[in-house]
């Protein structure tokens, strides 16, 4: 059979692994600070406090980037990133970036980079983050690993960052040592949050967007908010409860839920409830669903597997609740509880319900 002719190299694409010498200047770590109608999402004071240890392992600023238009919102933004630790912010402020939209988010921060030349760009892997983050590399024709859990210096610089791959049963971690800046996303609450220095400021560096409503295609007739206030706030929750399938049928779900109700906490679950159609997606925790950091996690009938693990422990403590003395789920929980959860989870609900009250 003849062989398809082998695909050209890619117009552009780096062909060594040495970092060419006009590339030598970008200097400094950039966090995107992720601004939708007037409100930061919180990844963004996570990735800067990620990136200050990661600017002050390379000796340089850190910097944050705000997108948005001139507004009260913006101008808190950009107060909280020096909060967060930036020295540097740079700032488009501009009513064509007033809605998310990738053409003129992606114009600001490609030509905010080209001028001023970042070694690290990094952005919260939200519904945002993920559309810009894709759209900014391949315009810069760069390197970006998405969903990192882990980022580090490498002995020789370089930004080593580490996520799950092969369905998350190893980890791999990528370098971008032919291109710059070295991009990376990271989920929500992946990366811890420093405490905000309400005392610190910064320098402030304002561009412009250089752009026309006539340039952009899309185009934002309305924005209707969720109106279903039933979903998961499971990231930033304080108490999550969880079940998995040692609860055995789904009317069990209900003893996760009052045990939640009573602690004033979030209920979620283990990958095959979503799949058996017990619970929704949103209420997933894991690699493939959410990463929770609460003060307590509660996981009744959970084994513990490495995709839920990378979802879960970072959470201060982890109460489990298994039958199984031997579940890979007491080698990373706090707090132990070897029996029946159909059993275990009501009495919780009724000793705390008794306390609470
Ligand atoms: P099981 O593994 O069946 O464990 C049930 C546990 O309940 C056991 O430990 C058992 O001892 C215990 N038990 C049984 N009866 C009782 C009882 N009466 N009382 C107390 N304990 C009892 N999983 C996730 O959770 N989140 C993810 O994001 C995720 N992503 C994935 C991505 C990929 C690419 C793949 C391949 C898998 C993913 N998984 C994920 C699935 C994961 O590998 C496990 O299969 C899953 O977490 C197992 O769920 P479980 O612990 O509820 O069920």
């Amino acid at each position: 059979m003849a062989q398809p002719p082998a695909a050209p190299p890619a117009k552009g694409r780096a062909k060594t692994t040495e970092l060419p010498e006009h590339l030598k200047a970008y200097k400094n770590v950039w966090v995107f600070v992720e601004l939708e109608h007037g409100r930061v999402h919180p990844v963004s004071w996570e990735l800067l406090t990620e990136g200050r240890k990661l600017a002050d392992a390379l000796g340089v600023d850190l910097c944050g980037v705000v997108l948005g238009p001139k507004a009260e919102g913006t101008d808190q933004a950009i107060a909280e990133a020096f909060h967060y630790s930036a020295n540097r912010v740079y700032a488009v402020e501009d009513p064509l970036l007033a809605e998310y939209r990738n053409e003129p988010y992606t114009k600001a921060m490609t030509d905010l980079v080209n001028k001023h030349k970042p070694e690290i760009l990094m952005l919260g892997a939200t519904t945002l983050g993920r559309d810009l983050a894709g759209a900014v590399a391949t315009t810069l024709q760069t390197g970006l690993t998405a969903d990192c859990t882990e980022l580090a210096i490498d002995a020789d610089k370089s930004l080593a960052a580490t996520r799950p791959t092969f369905g998350g049963s190893l980890l791999c971690t990528i370098m971008t040592r032919a291109a710059r800046p070295q991009m990376s996303t990271v989920r929500p609450r992946v990366m811890a949050m420093g405490d905000p220095d309400r005392s610190r400021s910064g320098e402030v560096v304002r561009e412009s967007l250089g752009m026309v409503e006539d340039e952009i295609v899309t185009k934002v007739l309305d924005f209707i908010p969720d109106s279903d206030t039933n979903q998961a706030q499971l990231a930033y929750a304080d108490i999550v409860v969880a079940g998995g399938m040692g609860l055995q049928r789904p009317e069990n779900i209900q003893l996760v839920i009052d045990l939640a109700q009573v602690l004033g906490a979030e209920y979620g679950c283990s990958r095959p409830l979503v799949q058996k159609g017990w619970m929704t997606a949103d209420r997933q925790i894991g690699q493939t669903g959410k990463t929770i950091r609460p003060r307590l996690y509660i996981a009744a009938g959970i084994s513990g597997a490495i995709q839920h693990r990378v979802g879960s422990e970072g959470a201060d403590q982890i109460l489990a609740i298994n039958s199984d003395p031997n579940a890979p789920i007491f080698d990373f929980a706090h707090h132990g509880i070897i029996g029946d959860a159909l059993e275990i989870l009501p009495a919780l609900t009724e000793a705390f319900r008794k306390r609470l009250s």
